[in-house]
Parts: structure tokens; sequence; C-alpha cells
């Protein structure tokens, strides 16, 4: 059984949910990467290993979701909430253009005090200041928190925000896309398995790319990851919006769900039946934020072919335990030592050239850096000129007239 699915998929045949179970459950992990890395070297038979300087920042840690997997989230009104200020972002941009980085993925909680006002003008103001710096913001749970809070459908958020500036949108929130799973994580409330796939569709008819993600580990069967893969490689076939897929296991320190890390080799088999599952993806990116250096570089034998972002700045998943740090050099290292040539490229997989160490000087970043420094409660200015919803935040805030 094993072997007749294997030479199927040696003939670029696609797999059904049933063939994929089985090589998920009983293949031999060497078998399950050699078909992996055979599929991944089909589709980029150049030896040609990608990443992307950019900085993942995330604007609020203030969010009314609530979800039992999340260390990072901070409740409306607690001490420990921040929202940064458009000048701590211009900042963040400065110091990542200065490492030679071309976007921000930014990300934050769903914080019921920052209207989509507050984003348009962010995003207006970043495209004014870095014209062709690039915003990949707002996964598509923070995107139905928008049309929720200002009543607009899904469609017209989408809109005014690419009209503000936003140019792709990240696969976050989509942990496991099986309704009974988002259930028990409590991740329903915010986006069903529907709700989260409708955003993209809706970002891929407006003309924007996106990526897709899978939060493995929890609480989901192994039939219901693959469920999640079928969903998106189902979407893809209609849309082919998706640039790439991403996939990582649940960081239990920290959070109310609590439980241990999947392992190493879970991730390894999860990554490569991904790439086998995902026919129409073209790329896969390899999760070292979560598994660390080692792992990390052993996925470009188990179906990555990308080495995802230059890390400066990480909150959440250090948040919940894991702290991994890997600037240019040492992401380089990684990928030649790997056999493969390693080439930067931007959110569309488009090379934009060798290592930026190479051409010039740039400092090397040893430690992550943080979305605020410990202790900094400060409110940004700005945030006077929006309403605020909450209690707690309308005492804070007095609207000038
Ligand atoms: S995962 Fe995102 S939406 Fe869920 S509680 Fe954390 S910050 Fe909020």
């Amino acid at each position: 059984m094993i072997d007749s699915i294997a030479a199927h998929v040696r003939a670029g045949g696609r797999v059904s949910a049933d063939e994929a179970l089985e090589l998920y459950r009983h293949a031999p992990t060497a078998l399950l990467g050699r078909l992996a890395d055979d599929l991944r070297a089909r589709k980029h038979p150049d030896g040609v290993v990608t990443y992307i300087i950019d900085r993942n920042v995330n604007y609020t840690n203030v969010c009314v979701a609530k979800c039992t997997f999340c260390a990072f989230y901070r409740d409306v009104g607690s001490p420990d909430g921040y929202v940064l200020g458009f000048d701590e972002l211009f900042r963040k941009i400065d110091e990542t253009i200065a490492v030679g980085g071309v976007q921000l993925l930014l990300q934050g909680g769903h914080n019921p005090d920052l209207p989509l006002q507050w984003y348009e003008d962010l995003f207006r103001a970043v495209k004014q200041r870095y014209p062709s710096f690039k915003l990949h913001a707002l996964s598509p749970p923070e995107v139905i928190h928008l049309s929720r809070l200002s009543q607009l459908a899904v469609p017209a958020v989408i809109d005014r925000l690419i009209a503000a500036g936003l140019d792709s949108i990240p696969g976050g929130g989509a942990e496991i896309l099986v309704d009974r799973v988002r259930r028990l994580l409590h991740c329903y409330g915010k986006a069903t398995s529907d709700e989260w796939l409708d955003v993209m569709r809706h970002a891929h008819r407006a003309g924007l790319r996106t990526t897709a993600t899978m939060m493995y580990g929890t609480v989901e069967t192994d039939e219901e990851r693959l469920e999640h893969l079928l969903r998106l490689r189902a979407l893809q076939d209609e849309t082919g919006g998706f640039t790439a897929f991403i996939t990582w296991s649940y960081q239990p320190d920290h959070t109310e769900l609590a439980g241990s890390e999947a392992t190493g080799i879970d991730y390894l088999r999860t990554l490569a039946i991904a790439r086998i599952v995902l026919d129409n993806f073209d790329n896969l990116q390899a999760s070292w934020v979560t598994q660390g250096g080692k792992v990390g570089q052993l996925s470009l034998a188990y179906g990555a072919n990308d080495m995802g972002s230059v890390m400066i700045e990480e909150n959440v998943v250090r948040a919940a335990g894991a702290s991994y740090c890997m600037d240019e050099v040492e992401i380089v290292r990684n990928i030649e030592d790997a056999g493969f040539a390693a080439r930067r490229r931007n959110m569309h997989y488009e090379i934009l050239g060798g290592p930026m160490f190479r051409e010039r000087d740039v400092p090397r970043m040893l430690e992550l850096a943080t979305a605020r420094a410990d202790g900094d409660a400060s409110v940004p200015d700005e945030l006077a000129n929006y309403p605020a919803r909450s209690r707690a935040a309308k005492q804070l805030r007095v609207i000038p007239h």
C-alpha cells in the first residue's frame, strides 16, 4: 500500500485524504523525507533556498480573543498591555532597513480600542515615509475583528486597508481549520474555519497574495491535520493566491492549555506530508523559530525550500517558551552547509540578490529585540485621536476637540 502511494506521488499524482493518512501514519520517516525532497527539487531545480529580511512586529498585545494556546495576550486594562506608537514603529522600520530589510510582518491582538482608522492612518504614514517598504500585515482573524468593530463587510475592510497601503496578508490564526478543534482551543469565536478561508478568498480576489499556516500539536487528530491541508489545497486550486505554507508546533509554556511540545520527528513528518499534499503550493518555509536552527536546517531535506525570515524581533513564540535567534549570517551558513545556494527574496518570492552582508557592512543581530523594553508602560500620544471602546481605555483617553 505504502509503496503504491509512493509510486503515485513520484509519478506526479495527487494524494487523496486516505492516501495522505496512510503515508502520514505508516510511511518510514526517511521515505516521507525522500518523497518530499523529490517534490521540492522538482519545483526548485536550481538548488536555491530563499529567505527574507523583515521584522516581525506585534503592535499590541491587548486581545479579547483569549485563545487557550496563547501566552502572548493581555486582557483589556491590564498593566502589561501595550500599543506601539507610530514613532516606535518608524524606529523599528529604520532598524530593519539598516540590516537590509524590506518589510514589516505586522500582527497583533484583537484590541477593541484600535479602530480601523488607526490602522489606515498607520499604513498611510508608513507608506509616506518609506514608499517602497512593504506591509505584510493583519492575519485573517484580525481582519475579521476589524470587520466586526467597524461593522463593515470583510471585502470592504480589505479594500480600505489596501487603499491605505496593505501589501499582503500573513496566514496566521489558522491554527487547525477544523471547527471541532477551534472550539476546543477557544479560537472558534475569533474565526471559524470558513471565515478564515473566506478572508483569504476575498484577499486573493482583491489581488493580494497571502501565506497559509498550520499550528499543530494541541488537541487535533492526524485526520484533522490533513483536513486542514486539504482545505488549503482546495482554496489554492480556486484562487492560486497563496505564496507559501508554514507549519509549526504548538509552544505550551505559560499557556492556559499547557501540555507538551510535539517532537522534532513529528515536525519533519508533518512538513513532509504538507509538501506532498500541497502540490499546488510552490514554497514551504522551515520554522526554525519554533524548532531551533538544527531542525530548521534539516527541514531543507524534508520539503522546505525557504528559511523564512531573519529574526530581528519576536514576542509571541518567546512568550510561550521558545527563543531562537538567527541573523542573516547564521541563516546563510545553515543554507549553504546543507548544500544550497542562499538567496534573499521578497514576499512574492522574487529574488532580490545574494546575502546582504556580502554586499555591504550590516550590523550583526545576535539577540532578539522585543516589542517594548521591560517596564515601558508609555501610551502613544496619537491614541488620543481615536475613540476608545473599553471602559479602561475611555478613562485614559481624552479626545481633543
Ligand atoms: S493567538 Fe492572537 S487572537 Fe488568540 S489570544 Fe493570542 S493574540 Fe489574541
